[in-house]
């Protein structure tokens, strides 16, 4: 049996070292435009309309807008990448579903409006006890042992073929499973390729969102 927390492990240290690769490139593109003279850093409170404040401006201009551009543009790239990859019809996300929400908080939140809910609710139901969602993905179940509470869904519309017996009219998360290829993914899924494939590129992405957003709350900003 795959040790999937060991998987977890490993792709967490490489999120680390992608993260520090990440930030060396986004403050070498932050360096590149720093006026002649400055010897702070992008943090510093500056005068206003002083050469540190225009760079601060610049700054957040290429975070937001140049950085910020390169990343949807690379993301869609990811994204339309994967329709070279085929569902192979295993069933595995069609007979286990996980989420952090029982169902009781499912409806709820469909009753609130919750798009992701109102569909996930319109096909899984929750298994009656844990052992029969650990048949499916033994190695997940065992991933999540003893990091909270997961409630455990199946779709009743899975015929004893494993095809869906309402194919034409499956809904848009179906449509779209596995949407990101962060997501952990059986072996036999058809996308796994993909996911093992592009994950590198995925986690620098992350990175690089998760370090703008730190650049953006930490960069004094003045109103213009
Ligand atoms: S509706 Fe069909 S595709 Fe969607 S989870 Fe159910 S069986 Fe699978
Ligand atoms: S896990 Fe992947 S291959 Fe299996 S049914 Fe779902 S999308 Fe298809």
């Amino acid at each position: 049996m795959k040790d999937l927390n060991t998987v977890l492990e490993s792709t967490k240290k490489k999120y680390r070292e992608i993260f520090v690769q990440s930030l060396e490139v986004i403050q070498n593109r932050i360096d590149a435009i720093k006026p002649q003279g400055i010897v702070t850093d992008v943090f510093e409170t500056y005068p206003e309309n002083s050469d540190g404040d225009k760079w601060q401006k610049a700054v957040l201009d290429m975070l937001l807008n140049d950085i910020s551009k390169e990343i949807l543009e690379k993301w869609t790239k990811v994204l339309a990448y994967r329709k070279e990859f085929h569902c192979k019809g295993c069933a595995t996300c069609c007979n286990l579903a996980c989420s952090e929400f029982s169902p009781e908080e499912l409806q709820e939140k469909a009753r609130n409006g919750d798009n992701f809910a109102t569909q996930f609710t319109s096909i899984f139901v929750p298994y009656n006890t844990r052992e029969e969602a650990e048949k499916i993905y033994p190695e997940y179940l065992a991933m999540l042992e003893g990091k909270g509470e997961v409630y455990f869904y199946h779709c009743p519309k899975l015929n004893e073929c494993k095809r869906c017996s309402d194919y034409e009219n499956r809904p848009q998360i179906c449509r779209t499973f596995p949407d990101n290829p962060l997501d952990i993914l059986p072996e036999s899924c058809g996308y796994y390729p993909w996911k093992q494939e592009v994950e590198p590129v995925v986690l620098m992405l992350h990175s690089m969102v998760e370090i703008i957003e730190y650049y953006k709350e930490k960069i004094p900003q003045k109103k213009d």
